[in-house]
C-alpha cells in the first residue's frame, strides 16, 4: 500500500495547512472562549478552496475526490481547530454520505448541491437518552400517514442541533423491535413539530452546537425516507466513513499538540539550556511523534481502502481507537513538556486536551470499537444482549 500523497494532494495539503496557520490560528482560542461557531468567512473561504463537499460527486457540484484527500485536509484544519474543520467534516464524511451512497436521484438532487454550495449542513440524530451504545434500543417512531410519515421522539447530543438546516434522524418504522425496524429519514429544520432542547455545555469542542432534537408529530413526505426499515446495516457501514473523519479530528489534534510542544521545547530554557536538550523531554517528544505517525498510518490505511466508497469496519475501528487514544495521550504529554504554561489558556494545549476527550465518545465509544475489532479478530459476532 502506497501511503505517500500524490503531488496534487501534497499541494492541496500545504495550501490548507498554510490557510489554517495564517488565518485560523490567531482566532482559534477566541472561538473556543466565546463558545461560538466561526465567522461565516471561514466557511466561505473553505468553499472557495473546494473543501466543502470535495468527496461528493461532481455532477451534484462536489469535487469527486476520494476519502483520503478529504482526510488530509481535515487533519490540517483540526491541527489548529477542530471547530473550523467541522464543515469540511460534515460535508464529506457526515450524514450527507448516506444520501450520496443510498439516496435516490430526487434525494441527491435535493440535498447534495445545497451541501456543496455551503448552504446546507446536515446533522445526524441517532443517540437517545436510553439508546447510546445500545443504539438498536432507539424508540423514535415513524408512523405512516397519508403520503408520508409522522416522526415522534427525542434525540440527544446532536452535533449541529439547532444550527444545521437538516437532520438525518434514525427511527423505527412499524413495531418491529431491534435493528430490523430501523431506517433513517431527513427532517428539515423548518418542519412543524421539530424543536431543539437546551444547548449542551461540554468540557471541550466548545463552539460546536450540540442540542436535543425534539420531534413532536413532525410529518415528512415519503420522499424524505433515505434508508427504509431494514437498512440499519447500511447505515452503520456508511457511518464508518464518519468514524474515519472522527479519527482524523483526533489525529489533527495530536499533530497540533506535537507541533506546539516541539516549538516550546526548543525555546524554553531551564538551567541555562533549552529543555529540548534534556533527555527526559526528548523521550516524551519521541513517544508523541511515534504515536502520531502510527495513528496517521492507520487512518490512511482505512481511507485508502475505502477510496470513494465504504471503508473496512476493522480498519476503521482500529484507526478510531488508536487515533482517539493517541490524542488523549499526546495532549497530556504535551502538557508535561510545557509545565504550567501547558495548563494555562495562554497556550492551546489545554484546549487541545479538552477537545481530545470528545472524539472517543462521539461516533461509538472505545469499548464498542474494541468489541468490533475483537469480533473481526475472533471471527464471530458477540451479541451484547445474550
Ligand atoms: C462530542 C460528542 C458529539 C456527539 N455527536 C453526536 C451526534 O451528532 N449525533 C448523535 O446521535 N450522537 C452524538 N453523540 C453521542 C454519542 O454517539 C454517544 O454518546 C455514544 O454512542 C455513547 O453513548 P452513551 O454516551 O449513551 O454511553 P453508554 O452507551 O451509556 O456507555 C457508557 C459506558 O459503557 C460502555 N459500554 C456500553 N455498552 C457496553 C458493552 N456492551 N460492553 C462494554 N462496554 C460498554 C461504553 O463504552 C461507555 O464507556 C455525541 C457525543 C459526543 C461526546
Amino acid at each position: 500500500m502506497d501511503f505517500r500523497p500524490t503531488e496534487e494532494q501534497q499541494v492541496l495539503l500545504e495550501t490548507v495547512r498554510d490557510f489554517a496557520d495564517r488565518e485560523l490560528k490567531p482566532l482559534a482560542a477566541q472561538w473556543d472562549r466565546e463558545e461560538r461557531v466561526p465567522d461565516p468567512w471561514v466557511q466561505q473561504k473553505m468553499a472557495e478552496m473546494g473543501l466543502i463537499g470535495m468527496c461528493l460527486p461532481e455532477e451534484y457540484g462536489g469535487g469527486g475526490q476520494d476519502l483520503l484527500t478529504a482526510i488530509l485536509c481535515i487533519e490540517q484544519l483540526a491541527r489548529i481547530s477542530p471547530l473550523c474543520a467541522a464543515s469540511v467534516f460534515e460535508s464529506n464524511v457526515g450524514p450527507v454520505r448516506v444520501v450520496d451512497l443510498f439516496g435516490n436521484e430526487a434525494q441527491k438532487q435535493r440535498y447534495l448541491p445545497s451541501v456543496c454550495r455551503g448552504e446546507m449542513q446536515i446533522s445526524i440524530g441517532m443517540t437517545e437518552a436510553e439508546a447510546g451504545s445500545a443504539l438498536t434500543d432507539l424508540r423514535t417512531q415513524a408512523t405512516p400517514v397519508d403520503g408520508g410519515w409522522r416522526i415522534d421522539g427525542r434525540k440527544v447530543f446532536c452535533t449541529g442541533g439547532g444550527h444545521s438546516e437538516a437532520y438525518m434522524v434514525y427511527c423505527r418504522f412499524g413495531t418491529q423491535r431491534g435493528a430490523k425496524g430501523i431506517g433513517a429519514v431527513m427532517v428539515e429544520k423548518e418542519t412543524p413539530g421539530l424543536s431543539f432542547g437546551k444547548q449542551e455545555q461540554f468540557m471541550g469542542l466548545r463552539g460546536f452546537p450540540s442540542a436535543e432534537l425534539i420531534l413532536d408529530g413532525c410529518v415528512v413526505p415519503e420522499d424524505n425516507v433515505i434508508v427504509p426499515a431494514g437498512g440499519f446495516g447500511s447505515l452503520m457501514q456508511c457511518f464508518d466513513i464518519e468514524r474515519c473523519g472522527n479519527a482524523t479530528m483526533a489525529l489533527g489534534i495530536s499533530q497540533g499538540a506535537l507541533e506546539v510542544a516541539v516549538e516550546y521545547a526548543l525555546e524554553r530554557e531551564t538551567f541555562g539550556k533549552p529543555i529540548a536538550e534534556r533527555q527526559a523531554i526528548q523521550m516524551l517528544l519521541a513517544d508523541m511523534a511515534t504515536r502520531v505517525d502510527a495513528a496517521r498510518l492507520l487512518v490512511h490505511r482505512a481511507a485508502i481502502g475505502a477510496q470513494s466508497g465504504i471503508p473496512s469496519v476493522k480498519e476503521t475501528s482500529m484507526a478510531k481507537v488508536f487515533a482517539n487514544e493517541t490524542a488523549k495521550a499526546v495532549t497530556d504529554m504535551a502538557m508535561e513538556v510545557m509545565g504550567a504554561y501547558g495548563y494555562s489558556n495562554e497556550f492551546p494545549i489545554e484546549r487541545m486536551l479538552r477537545d481530545s476527550r470528545g472524539w472517543p465518545l462521539a461516533g461509538g465509544t472505545l469499548q464498542i470499537q474494541k468489541i468490533i475489532i475483537a469480533s473481526t479478530v475472533l471471527g464471530r459476532r458477540f451479541d451484547q444482549r445474550k
